[in-house]
């Protein structure tokens, strides 16, 4: 047989070996009653086991080893968290473990106890041919509670890291929840191609200026365009003439540098996506929603939370305009369903999820994840290619926990630690 220490964490972990006369090494009988927490950290594999070895019930921490020779290899040796090692657990007992300090370990030996056909479908998990994931021949006859309960526990895994970024940038902002939500809506306003111009905008503009001038939309759009670089030059169209007017003086009063211009793309983008039209829908939310933050903890019904961004009106200069002073023909340039699902997905329901977990108040990540399950799922290669193994989305909250599968245990071959793994493994 062949296969990594991880493997031999898992037989032991969830006991699948073969526990008919279990015995130590020094021929006294042993009774497994727990096999204890698995460590992932530094120090013994398994934390707070019991085990019975003769009469005497012991509990502690359980080492794991292909060979019982590799505790001396690892340099467990001279390291005292290891001296409350109750059992060591190997696969080769190729040499008795005694401690500096004279105490033998018991070991068991499981080369004779590991079934035939639970190590085959490892093997055939792990290094079996495979063109997309490694349980490619499996996941589709797994059943539907025990993907869901697998998808929800990575989905939450996907959240908890990516809060941590909103964490950091709170941190950042004093704990100012509102610009740290504005700075992150505006970056998620540029979608992919215009992110970081959106990012730097927001970070040079913050919302409290804005928020003094909430009662003028002009001002509100004066600000936004100037800073990010669009009123540098001269205008022949009114309403940016009156833009640049307002800016020059808004500008002088708040002392702001504007953003390079040219970090603003429109190249392969569709009309309707150019940056102008994207900023003239922010602008249009911001003098819409004054503290959106706040409106957003207090929406209850997710369905409502669409329609924060549905409700709201670009300046009717964009009605037959892309860009400033360029005549279009006459189009709407308000927010497409499409767009505010996207924004719902990559700020709404990761700001609700931050702020429960951040201030432990389980009602507003449960409120999160509600808006995951009532979005639609994503399109994407990694959704086309588990539904072509048999596993059908319907929801963001499902594409995204598929992402988070893919990406973050699929493609490292975690199939041990992985909920459908061990579904497959010990089923067959
Ligand atoms: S990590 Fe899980 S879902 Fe991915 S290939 Fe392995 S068993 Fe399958």
């Amino acid at each position: 047989m062949f296969f990594p220490e991880d493997f031999l964490h898992y037989v032991w972990k969830f006991r699948l070996f073969d526990r008919v006369n279990l015995q130590t090494n020094d021929a006294e009988e042993l009774e497994i009653l727990s096999a204890g927490l698995h460590n992932s950290d530094s120090g013994p594999d398994f934390h707070n086991a019991r085990v019975r070895i003769g009469d005497t019930v012991w509990a502690g921490n359980v080492e794991v080893h292909l060979s019982s020779s590799d505790w001396q290899k690892h340099g467990h040796t001279t390291d005292n968290a290891y001296d409350n090692v109750i059992l060591h657990v190997v696969y080769r007992d190729d040499e008795p473990l005694v401690l500096t300090n004279g105490r033998r370990v018991p070991t068991l030996e499981l080369q004779n106890r590991i079934p035939a056909d639970l190590y085959n479908r490892y093997h055939k998990l792990i290094f079996g041919n495979q063109t997309i994931i490694p349980c490619e021949a499996s996941i589709g006859s797994v059943d539907d509670i025990t993907l869901y309960n697998w998808l929800t526990r990575v989905l939450v895994e996907r959240l908890a890291k990516r809060s941590a970024a909103v964490i950091a940038a709170l941190n950042k902002n004093r704990g100012d929840w509102e610009e740290t939500f504005y700075q992150f809506l505006a970056a998620n306003f540029g979608f992919k191609t215009n992110a970081l111009p959106f990012e730097l905008l927001a970070k040079s503009l913050p919302q409290n200026i804005l928020a003094k001038h909430k009662n003028n939309p002009l001002q509100i759009e004066a600000l936004l365009f100037g800073q990010a670089g669009f009123l540098n030059n001269d205008m022949a169209d009114e309403y940016p003439r009156k833009l640049k007017k307002e800016y020059e003086f808004l500008q002088k009063k708040y002392q702001l540098t504007p953003i390079e211009n040219h970090l603003w793309k429109f190249m392969r983008l569709r009309p309707q996506n150019f940056p102008t039209v994207r900023l003239a829908q922010f602008a249009a939310l911001v003098v819409r929603s004054n503290h959106l933050f706040s409106k957003l903890l207090e929406i209850k019904d997710v369905k409502g939370l669409r329609t924060l961004f549905t409700e709201i009106k670009v300046n009717p200069y964009w009605g037959n305009h892309y860009r400033f002073d360029t005549e279009s023909a006459p189009s709407p340039k308000n927010l497409g369903q499409a767009s505010i699902d996207i924004l719902l997905l990559n700020t709404l329901a990761l700001f609700l999820f931050s702020y429960g977990k951040h201030n432990q108040m389980q009602h507003f990540i449960n409120r999160s994840l509600q808006l995951l399950e009532y979005l639609p799922g994503e399109n994407n290669k990694i959704v086309a290619d588990f539904s072509t193994l048999g596993v059908k989305i319907k929801t963001a909250f499902e594409s995204q926990a598929l992402l988070e599968l893919k990406n973050n245990y699929c493609n490292y071959k975690k199939c041990l630690q992985c909920g459908v793994g061990n579904k497959i493994l010990k089923l067959g």
